[in-house]
């Protein structure tokens, strides 16, 4: 591995690959680090090993993986997996850890192409060893044909959770129930982009199929669930919750809950990159150009980090972005950068007709996150929802200072898994906007690393001074 490239791109999954493609076949020296040890991200994850059941099963959406993964191959890009990314310097800068070796690494471009992640959720017993996201069950079955045994109760909302539950009837998992929280009656505001959504009538007929087929295996699936429960001591025994005014209680070994997707922005405000709210989803994403380049001139972003919107648009987000750097690199002059885009921006276009009846459909409701007093929050440091109100109310309005008296998001995670609620938390109890509670700031190192690992690293040859490597840059985040 050298010490400089071309570009390094953060991500293997259909975003970060074909960036890499597109930049390594104009002959750039391209490195493409992925902390998975294989290429393919969440959806094409694990493709290029994957059994043949499974590539049957999967369909040919997961199949489109192999074309990916064959191009890059072939393409000359350098791979590097088990590599995680734990600091990005504005400058051009990566730190990644690989096999217990931390290494800084230079390049005149970085494209960060890490995706998306579960919302997660916190609900009374959600910290219970049984309760797991639904695309982290997905990934055990790519990645090692895992599946779960013992009875299962699927929970939450999206086109992902019914994928999930389509994909375990068809292995004959023993499933419950479906609680779905989506309301039963869809909002009006699904209505004024219907007409455009019928122009991707492919989805949504996969859609149409996917529900067909939970309805004909006879496994009870409720709509418009609230009071979601798990129950149980050490370990998962069952779930309670309410349809109308119907009580639920099921015994279940396994609790698979999933809300929905939302780019993982932790790495962009790890460098201080302008974040912006997407109102409808609710979730954060990072400012770019129209062609991914983040406030840093060097950075840009690409794939449902940016913003969620599916694998067939990650794939050309991942394009635009390294057609702009082939340009500023002066491999091709601006007026072939335009016009090699203008088919690409189409397939975006066209790809992206279903999405917003999609995150009409499935917008979570802010309602949902008026959770019970005793209901933890940040599962890192056992702070409940209680200690984040009684803290609010003692007059604190940001939720970096909320951080700091109740220790929310400070664990090992940096609020993966509190952040998002504990910004609606916060805003709530003060009326005010998700804007103004402010955004927790992330501090390298990103990912956990022994202080061993950075003391052996060899940067003060570099003339850098070590302490910089873990300088608070998202002071600097814009909303
Ligand atoms: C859990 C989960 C399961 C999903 N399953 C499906 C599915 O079955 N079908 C479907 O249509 N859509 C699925 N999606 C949505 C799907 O992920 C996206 O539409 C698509 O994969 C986005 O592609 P991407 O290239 O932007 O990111 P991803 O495919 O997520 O790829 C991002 C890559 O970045 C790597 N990465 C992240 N952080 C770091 C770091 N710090 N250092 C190094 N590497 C890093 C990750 O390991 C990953 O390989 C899923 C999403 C999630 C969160």
């Amino acid at each position: 591995m050298s010490s400089h490239y071309d570009t390094i791109v953060i991500g293997a999954g259909p975003a970060g690959l074909t960036a890499s493609s597109c930049l390594a076949e104009m002959g750039l020296k391209v490195l493409t680090l992925d902390e998975q040890n294989r290429i393919g991200g969440q959806i094409y994850r694990n493709v290029e090993k994957a059994s043949v059941d499974n590539l049957v099963k999967m369909g040919p959406e997961y199949r489109r993986g192999l074309e990916l993964g064959e191009r890059f191959r072939k393409s000359g890009a350098e791979y590097s997996g088990n590599s995680s990314v734990w600091n990005v310097e504005p400058e051009g800068r990566v730190c990644f850890s690989k096999d217990g070796v931390s290494e800084r690494i230079t390049a005149n471009y970085i494209v960060v192409a890490t995706g998306a992640m579960e919302r997660p959720m916190p609900f009374p017993g959600w910290t219970l060893p049984g309760v797991m996201g639904a695309g982290a069950v997905n990934g055990l079955a790519k990645d090692a044909n895992l599946c779960p045994s013992g009875t299962v109760v699927l929970a939450g909302s999206g086109p992902l959770l019914l994928l999930e539950a389509a994909l375990l009837i068809e292995k004959k998992v023993k499933i419950a129930a479906i609680l779905e929280t989506t309301p039963k009656l869809p909002s009006p505001a699904i209505l004024p982009h219907l007409p455009m959504a019928l122009f991707g009538t492919a989805f949504l007929m996969k859609g149409v199929k996917m529900l067909l087929d939970i309805k004909k295996s006879g496994v009870p699936h409720y709509k418009g669930v609230t009071n979601l429960k798990a129950l149980g001591e050490t370990a998962l025994t069952g779930v309670e919750a309410e349809c109308g005014s119907k009580k639920l209680n099921f015994s279940a070994e396994m609790l698979l809950v999933h809300f929905g997707v939302i780019p993982d922005s932790h790495i962009y405000r790890l460098f201080g990159c302008h974040m912006e709210w997407q109102k409808e989803q609710r979730y954060w994403y990072p400012s770019t150009d129209e062609w991914g380049r983040t406030n840093f001139e060097k950075i840009f972003a690409a794939g449902d980090g940016t913003g969620v919107s599916g694998a067939l648009a990650a794939e050309f987000k991942g394009e635009l972005a390294a057609l702009e750097v082939a340009s500023c690199l002066g491999l091709i002059p601006g007026y072939e950068r335009d016009r090699l885009a203008e088919p690409v921006r189409e397939a975006i276009k066209k790809d992206g007709y279903p999405r917003p009846l999609i995150d009409a459909f499935f917008a979570p409701d802010p309602k949902r996150f008026s959770f019970d007093d005793e209901t933890v929050l940040c599962r890192c440091e056992n702070v409940t929802v209680g200690d984040v109100r009684n803290t609010v109310k003692q007059g604190v309005t940001d939720v970096n200072e909320v951080k700091i008296i109740t220790r929310s998001g400070m664990g090992p995670c940096q609020g993966r898994m509190c952040g998002p609620a504990l910004g609606e938390i916060v805003a709530a109890e003060l009326d005010s906007t998700i804007q103004k509670a402010g955004l927790l700031s992330v501090r390298p190192p990103l990912k956990q690393i022994p202080l061993s690992e950075v003391a052996s690293m060899d940067i003060v040859s570099d003339g850098v001074d070590p302490a910089n490597l873990f300088k608070n840059q998202s002071k600097k985040v814009g909303h």
